[in-house]
């Protein structure tokens, strides 16, 4: 593995590919599977992972955004691509580019419509969202028949899935009302089917949803986490392999005498002799302020560095007094160990979090493949 010489951010595509190839071991043979990769691939850079994973034959990618599709075919995705979260405004650019919407009220629904009538489409595909319990985006099960309706009324589109998402598939302790939504879902879905006179996919699980309810995997499953290393769970995490490093140097050496102070506000002072290090990644990187304060650390020489004083725009100081390192020295912020989740953990966030907040200025690089 190459050394850091500057802030760097090292995707490992066979991590993606293990991982790829674990959830599809958890899948029946005929199950799709749809890739998530909204959000720069959850920090990892949508183009390559959509790129690589196109070559494995995933069946299905899903970004939030309609520009985060126009990237996606930007960069060469022909695979198909759902728009998990469109809105009205992109709709002639997102048929212009072949995206797929979700369509998850009447509003949108009928703003779709007339959109696709304007434009002359005729069966393009759209999904149509389900609220089951998270209360976040979805038609309720007694939108239903006004659907249908519509659907009957127009040539216009054709619905390839119907979907919803899970509010804690996550979490053990809430599985009865996971147990709930999978069967409201089996409930509307089904109806919806024998309603409109066709049967679209359906699709219910995220990446916890795969590993904790293979009774809902459905024709498809929706994996964005699991693709990048986490299994949300300490049992799973261990059959998953973290994609993403965030790797730093130090770039200078302080001794800082008692009484001394380290960074903005003075908000370190020293009570003995210590030894801090410079790096260079700050707030403007995705390392949150929250960090700071003795909260977050830094891996070097294999030890925990914890950051000191307030995090800056583009540096942070760590107390090195007990490590042996030397200016130039490789910097781990999280990767294969400590992972992302733990790293996270010290300021009460989760993986999720700090992968996506990895902000553009930081390079990535590739290895593996
Ligand atoms: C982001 C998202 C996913 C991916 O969830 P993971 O927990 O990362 O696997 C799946 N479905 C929907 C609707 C999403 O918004």
């Amino acid at each position: 593995m190459p050394k850091a010489q500057e802030t760097t951010l090292e995707i490992d595509l066979n991590a993606l590919k293990h991982n790829f190839e674990y959830i599809k071991s958890k899948l029946k043979a005929h199950t799709k599977v749809l890739a998530v990769v909204k959000a720069f691939a959850y920090g990892s850079d949508a183009n390559t992972v959509a790129n690589f994973l196109q070559k494995l034959n995933v069946d299905y990618f899903a970004v939030a955004y309609t520009s985060e599709g126009i990237a996606l075919r930007d960069a060469g995705i022909t695979t198909p691509v759902l728009v998990l979260h469109p809105q009205a405004v992109n709709f002639k650019t997102l048929i212009d580019r072949c995206l797929e919407p979700s369509l998850y009220n009447a509003k949108i629904l009928n703003e779709f419509i007339s959109i696709a009538t304007e434009t002359n489409q005729t069966d393009y595909p759209v999904h149509i969202k389900f609220n089951t319990g998270l209360n976040r985006l979805g038609f309720r099960e007694n939108d239903v028949n006004g659907i249908v309706s519509k659907l009957k009324d127009t040539n216009r589109i054709r619905v390839k899935s119907i979907f919803s998402h899970l509010a804690a598939s996550e979490d053990l302790s809430e599985a009865s009302f996971t147990k709930t939504q999978i069967n409201a879902f089996d409930t509307i879905a089904k109806a919806f089917s024998k309603k409109i006179g066709y049967e679209p996919m359906m699709h219910l699980c995220n990446t916890s949803g795969i590993l904790n309810y293979p009774q809902a995997h459905y024709n498809m499953v929706r994996t964005g986490i699991g693709l990048y290393g986490f299994g949300n769970s300490e049992k799973e995490d261990k059959n998953f392999k973290p994609v993403a490093t965030l790797k730093s140097v130090i770039s200078q050496i302080h001794h800082i005498q008692k009484g001394e102070t380290v960074g903005y506000n003075r908000a370190f002072k020293s009570e003995e002799l210590v030894r801090t290090a410079t790096i260079p990644i700050g707030h403007a990187d995705g390392i949150g302020r929250q960090y700071g304060n003795g909260k977050g650390f830094v891996t070097i020489e294999g030890k925990a560095a914890p950051i000191i004083g307030n995090v800056c725009m583009d540096m942070i100081m760590v107390d090195i007094t007990a490590i042996d390192c030397k200016e130039g020295d490789e910097v781990i912020l999280f990767g294969k160990q400590p992972t992302a989740s733990t790293f996270a953990s010290t300021t009460k966030s989760i993986s999720y979090e700090i992968i996506t907040a990895i902000s553009q200025r930081v390079k990535r690089c590739y290895i593996g493949n």
